[in-house]
């Protein structure tokens, strides 16, 4: 049983699994790899002068297996209800958790079939969004929405700053306060 599984590791979804990984929750990426990120030249991410979208990913998708996320590459094909949680559904395994995050970018077949509430997008070339409250909680309790799929705008590092806020929001709930991941910079220790 994970904590929180997520659906999607491109920046919203591998930064959602960065912040719950670090915060020591079990959690899974389950992602199936056709990521848009991989298609961008990015010239305007803050604090990276020029990296390509290919790399991004790469690095983010490690980033939060470094402190533990495990990274499925399926694609999840249903999301059931449980006792406990919900059941993920995917080409050959399922996994359960108690929370799931939505990240899944311009895809919404699967949002749709498990009877997430929708609109039309307001993106460009963006059709159709998850309605989500501004925490990212969708019309089914415990299953959240994060990045372009939850219709932010479609620039990476926004995605990524939505995943990660999400998942603060998530683990705000879990602990029953509000979350902070601040680690102090020691210039002095190697
Ligand atoms: C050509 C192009 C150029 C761009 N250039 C820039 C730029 O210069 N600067 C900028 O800031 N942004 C740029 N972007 C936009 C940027 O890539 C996106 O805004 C952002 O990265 C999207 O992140 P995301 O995590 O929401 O979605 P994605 O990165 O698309 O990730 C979604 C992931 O969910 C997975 N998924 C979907 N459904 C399922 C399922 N059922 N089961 C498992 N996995 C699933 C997909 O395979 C994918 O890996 C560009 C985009 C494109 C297409």
């Amino acid at each position: 049983m994970y904590d929180i599984a997520i659906i999607g590791a491109g920046p919203a979804g591998a930064s959602a699994a960065l912040f719950a990984a670090k915060a020591g929750k079990r959690t899974i990426m389950i992602d199936s790899d056709k990521t848009m990120t991989r298609r961008a030249m990015l010239w305007n991410y803050y604090g990276i002068p020029e990296t390509v979208g290919p790399d991004l990913v790469v690095v983010g998708i490690q980033q939060a297996t470094k402190y533990g996320a495990d990274h499925v590459k399926s694609t999840v094909e249903d999301i059931v209800k449980t006792d406990s949680g919900f059941r993920l559904i995917t080409e050959r395994d399922e996994f359960e958790a108690k929370y799931v995050i939505l990240a899944t970018g311009a895809a919404t077949d699967l949002i749709e079939r498990i009877g997430v509430e929708t609109k039309p997008a307001t993106e460009p070339r963006i059709k159709t969004v998850a309605v989500v409250d501004p925490d990212g909680r969708t019309n089914i309790e415990g299953i959240w929405a994060a990045g372009t799929v939850a219709g932010v705008s479609v620039h990476a590092i926004i995605t990524a700053a939505n995943g990660a806020n999400v998942a603060i929001n998530i683990l705000s709930e879990i602990n029953g306060e509000r979350y902070v991941d601040h680690d102090i910079y020691k210039p002095d220790v190697k």
